[in-house]
């Protein structure tokens, strides 16, 4: 059952351009999915008009098959059952953490909203944490405070709008898997807006990325990292190797070899079609070898250390552009040195 299906969403402020420009989204019952763009492609707008806090111009939302912004409709964001996480500075810093969670709970007698509260703050590893105020709470503490108010109430839909910006690095990775777990066990429907790509690659079941308020390509993280439906989009969601080449019987002959083409993504042409175009791989298909294939040697020309892997920069010979090669182990290449490059895995085509 699709849980949220937008058709066509257009918006532009004061008769600016377009911000949304007809945009397209469905999400899965019980799935989390980012929305990933740059700043200013229109997330918060996208955001603000499921919540309805902001008018559409044009197009629709709707929620759990009940269509909620459309022509003529606007349902108040009060019966829209949706769930918001805001970015930061979320809860009311007066109340304790019981009634932050308690807040948007309405129909509920003393004793159920206090189980309610208790089972969310159980939920989100707070237990027993309902007496604190705000402030005596860490800041993943309190995002996972918010993240117990939207959910309290057993929305249909939770929105998340860059709900770990706050917080610093090091916390992040640890608050996102904590705020998955707690979505995952409520089955939740959630949207995650983000401009984070590790954080939408990582968290989600569904990455929308979005490029000047529309939806550039919609899929798995890893659809979108290994067959990215563009330039654009592959260059977005993370470091690309590119390669001029052309198409022959499904593999594009390049300066490192005959690639196999995916079966998805790209725009070029594969076999049978126009053969030139751009060959995109990413750094962690290229290996240094002793001896590549005739004819893809090169030198280095940098290399990157990072901790769990490095990224080496390589001219190779008869390429315009340096290639990167994300090597996972010890590096013992040098810049000047000289070296092979092999390609695993399929290549994506673009014009
Ligand atoms: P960020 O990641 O920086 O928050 P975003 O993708 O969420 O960006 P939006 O906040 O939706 O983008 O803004 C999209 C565009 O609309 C921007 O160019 C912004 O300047 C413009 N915009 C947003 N809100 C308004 C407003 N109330 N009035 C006029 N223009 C606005």
């Amino acid at each position: 059952m699709t849980e949220l299906r937008i058709d066509a969403l257009s918006k532009s402020y004061g008769g600016g351009a377009a911000v949304l420009d007809g945009l397209d989204l469905a999400v899965p019952s019980g799935a989390l999915a980012a929305v990933l763009g740059p700043s200013g492609c229109g997330k918060t707008t996208l955001l603000r008009i499921i919540a309805g806090f902001l008018r559409a111009d044009s197009g629709t939302v709707a929620i759990a098959g009940r269509t909620v912004e459309g022509p003529g409709t606007h349902v108040p964001p009060e019966r829209r059952r949706v769930g918001i996480v805001p970015q930061e500075g979320a809860l009311f810093p007066h109340l304790s953490v019981a009634r932050n969670v308690s807040f948007g709970l309405t129909g509920l007698d003393r004793g159920e909203s206090r189980r309610r509260v208790a089972e969310m703050l159980e939920l989100v590893g707070l237990a027993g944490y309902g007496d604190r105020m705000p402030h005596e709470l860490s800041g993943g503490q309190q995002q996972r405070v918010a993240l117990a108010r939207a959910l309290a109430p057993r929305p249909e839909l939770v929105l998340l709008d860059e709900p770990f910006n706050a917080l610093d690095s090091a916390l992040r990775a640890g608050v996102r898997a904590d705020v998955r777990a707690a979505l995952r066990a409520t089955g939740a429907t959630a949207l995650l807006v983000t401009h984070d790509q590790q954080e939408a690659l990582s968290a989600a079941d569904l990455v929308a990325v979005v490029r000047k308020g529309r939806v550039a390509q919609c899929g798995t993280p890893q659809e979108v990292y290994r067959h990215p439906a563009d330039l654009w989009v592959a260059g977005f969601v993370g470091d690309a190797v590119l390669l001029p080449g052309s198409a022959e019987d499904g593999a594009a002959a390049t300066a490192l070899g005959r690639i196999p083409l995916a079966a998805s993504g790209g725009d070029g042409a594969r076999a049978g079609g126009a053969p030139g175009g751009t060959v995109l791989l990413r750094p962690e298909q290229l290996h240094l070898v002793q001896d590549g294939p005739e004819g893809t040697g090169g030198t280095v020309t940098d290399v990157c250390f990072y901790g769990h892997d490095a990224m080496v920069t390589v001219r190779v010979d008869g390429l315009d552009d340096p290639v990167d090669v994300r090597v996972a182990g010890p590096v013992t290449v040098r810049p000047g040195q000289r070296t092979g490059v092999r390609v695993t895995g399929e290549a994506t085509l673009h014009r």
